[in-house]
This record gives C-alpha cells, sequence and structure tokens, in this order.
C-alpha cells in the first residue's frame, strides 16, 4: 500500500513514521508512505500556500493552486483509490473505517492548517473527509498520521501476530480484554488463576467473557443488546 500525504509541515510526520510498527512495515515494504510539501508546488517565490479569506475574518485560508498541483501530480503517476482531507468535521476515523482503508492500494492524505482548505478543493477533488473527534487541533499532521497507523497495523505482515491486531478493541464491536505479565504477584496484586492455568480454552472463553463485561460496563453503545 502507497499512502501520500500533503502538508505545509512535513516535518511534524518524521517521528510519527520513523519507529516501531510503521518503521519494520516501511523497511519490510509492506507500506510506502510519502511526505509531500505543498510548498514545493507553490506559485511565488516565497512560497505561498495560504491567503487571506475571501469576505474578510481572522485567519488565513490554504490556497487551491499549491494542493491542485501537487495532487495531479500524483495522480499523472497512478491512480487514487481515496484521496483524503482530514478535518474535525468528516466522518469519524473508526476501527471498520481503517480496516476499509487498509484494504487499498493508493491514497492520498491531505493534512488543513489555518481556518482549512479553499471549499473548493473539498467540492472537486476531494473523496472522503475524516476526522479523528470531536476537537480542534492545529494542523492535519497528527490526525493524518493516526489515520496512518490505524491503518498499517492491520496489513498483514506488519504485525509479527497478525491475530494481535485482530484481537484488539473494536475488532467486533468489543473492546479488549485486560492483560497481565509477569509477576504473577506484585504488593499481592495478582494475576487471575485461569490465566496461568495453562487452559488454552478456558482462557479464552475468560477473555471473551471480560471483552464482553468491559464493553457492557464501559461502551454500551457498542453492544446491541443495551
Ligand atoms: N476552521 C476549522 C473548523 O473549525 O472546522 C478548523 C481548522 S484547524 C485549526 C486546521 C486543520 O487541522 C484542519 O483544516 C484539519 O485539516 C486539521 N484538523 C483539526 N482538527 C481536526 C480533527 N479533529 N480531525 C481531523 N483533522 C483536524
Amino acid at each position: 500500500m502507497r499512502i501520500d500525504i500533503l502538508t505545509v509541515l512535513p516535518e511534524l510526520l518524521v517521528s510519527p513514521f520513523s519507529h516501531s510498527i510503521i518503521k519494520r512495515a516501511k523497511e519490510k515494504g509492506i507500506i510506502e508512505i510519502n511526505v509531500i510539501n505543498l510548498r514545493d508546488f507553490a506559485n511565488d517565490r516565497y512560497k505561498s500556500v495560504d491567503d487571506y479569506a475571501f469576505g474578510g475574518g481572522a485567519g488565513m485560508v490554504m490556497m487551491i493552486e499549491p494542493v491542485y498541483k501537487a495532487i495531479e501530480k500524483l495522480r499523472s503517476e497512478r491512480n487514487y483509490d481515496e484521496i483524503i482531507y482530514t478535518s474535525p468535521d468528516g466522518e469519524k476515523l473508526t476501527q471498520k473505517m481503517a480496516n476499509t482503508l487498509s484494504l487499498l492500494k493508493n491514497i492520498i492524505i491531505l493534512a488543513g492548517h489555518y481556518k482549512g482548505i479553499d471549499q473548493r478543493i473539498r467540492d472537486n477533488l476531494i473523496t472522503r473527509e475524516i476526522s479523528i473527534g470531536d476537537y480542534v487541533l492545529s494542523g492535519g499532521e497528527m490526525p493524518a498520521a493516526i489515520i496512518t497507523d490505524a491503518i498499517v497495523r492491520l496489513i498483514p505482515g506488519a504485525i509479527s501476530d497478525e491475530q494481535s491486531a485482530l484481537s484488539d478493541s473494536f475488532q467486533d464491536d468489543l473492546l479488549a480484554p485486560p492483560v497481565y505479565t509477569r509477576p504473577s504477584e506484585f504488593k499481592g496484586w495478582k494475576v487471575p488463576e485461569i490465566l496461568l492455568s495453562g487452559n488454552t480454552r478456558e482462557i479464552e472463553e475468560w477473555r471473551h467473557e471480560k471483552a464482553v463485561e468491559r464493553t457492557k460496563k464501559l461502551r454500551p453503545d457498542l453492544t446491541n443488546d443495551e
């Protein structure tokens, strides 16, 4: 899979893609992530990517031209399944959405800045708008990194034990069961006996019960029998 991220602040995206699962997925060739600086597509010598809002008011707006030129260049090189704009008023990112996106071949993620992007980009170039939650961040770089991370860990081969991603919270509308590691007792705080029993079937049953219990308690909205 290939993810091209368009941004005015490429430096912000160096660290999120240089560690752990994403780093290894890149090394294994499972994922290619390109961070593209929109200023490289600016028209003037100041590398301007923003301008005043028509009609006045506070805040600058990201201009059409650099975004259009960047997207056109990418589209001339390959087909894209989705051109995503990160936006607080977009569809809320969910695990189901991440599952769907992880099956795609090529996507572009446009990170907004300032007051946002010229609406005509949204109307004519963007195929999907995604929010990471009901709050406003300064820019779309962190949302782009979060969307990318949620996708990459689902691509087969990205995680050594594939089951590990499949048993995470929200797969099957359940939260994950609690997990424990050594020591089996610390300051009198004990690990549930069943996990030390070695009985795989019973452990799986226990984990499922705990997942259901936690979901009912913490996120009853995820279960049908609310
Ligand atoms: N004026 C916009 C509004 O009220 O909806 C907010 C603009 S915000 C300061 C700048 C950029 O950050 C947005 O264009 C978007 O790309 C990104 N952003 C901020 N919050 C976000 C969120 N919750 N989800 C996804 N992207 C977000």
